[in-house]
């Protein structure tokens, strides 16, 4: 979803992104330290609340990012159609620490597909990079799945802050892009 407030010379743009991914690979935490630099070491960050909106700059333009999370019900494989609604961006998450979360990744690629009717601005996370001993996926795996689907590709950690920020503004940015070369 993408709006132009017309009114003189602001644009207000508005982005729908939404956090997909296993349960327990960091979705929540994401959000927090990106929207409010916290960190949860417990599961007390899946807060039911539908979305957060997040005002970022692109190129000296105001953009508003509305992220949103899932309420746990990625962990019953049961996240609804109207979660993906309208989703423009997304981010794809997996845990580099837990090689099932990244043998998920087709399937949720299937299901924003299938609930998506555009092509929707994919970044695959690769989160808790932090855990290095413990890593069960390389960054060189992650880049070619990237690669073969499409999507962008980073690795993050929510635990320690890295590229938590550029995760979410790579989406934004592209979005921001896409919609600027089209206006024009
Ligand atoms: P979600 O189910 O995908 O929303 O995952 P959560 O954000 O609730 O995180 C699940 C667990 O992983 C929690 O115990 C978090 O503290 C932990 N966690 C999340 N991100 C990181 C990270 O970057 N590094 C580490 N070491 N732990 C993390
Ligand atoms: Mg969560």
């Amino acid at each position: 979803m993408a709006f132009q407030s017309g009114e003189g010379q602001t644009e207000d743009y508005l982005f729908k992104i939404v956090l997909i991914g296993d349960s327990a690979v960091g979705k929540s935490n994401l959000l927090a330290r990106f929207a409010r630099d916290e960190f949860y070491s417990n599961s007390k960050s899946t807060i039911g609340v539908e979305f957060q909106t997040q005002k970022m700059e692109i190129n000296g333009k105001e953009v508003k990012a509305q992220i949103w999370d899932t309420a746990g019900q990625e962990r019953f494989r049961a996240v609804t159609s109207a979660y993906y609604r309208g989703a423009v961006g997304a981010l794809l998450v997996y845990d580099i620490s837990r090689r099932q979360t990244f043998d998920s990744i087709g399937r949720w690629l299937n299901e924003l597909q299938t609930h998506s009717d555009m092509n929707v601005i994919t970044i695959l996370v690769g989160n808790k990079s932090d855990l290095k001993d413990a890593r069960e996926v390389t960054t060189a795996e992650g880049k070619v799945l990237a690669e073969a689907q499409g999507l962008f590709f980073i690795e993050t950690s929510a635990l320690d802050s890295s590229n938590v920020t550029a995760a979410f503004q790579t989406v934004v940015r592209e979005l921001f892009n896409i919609l600027s070369r089209k206006v024009i």
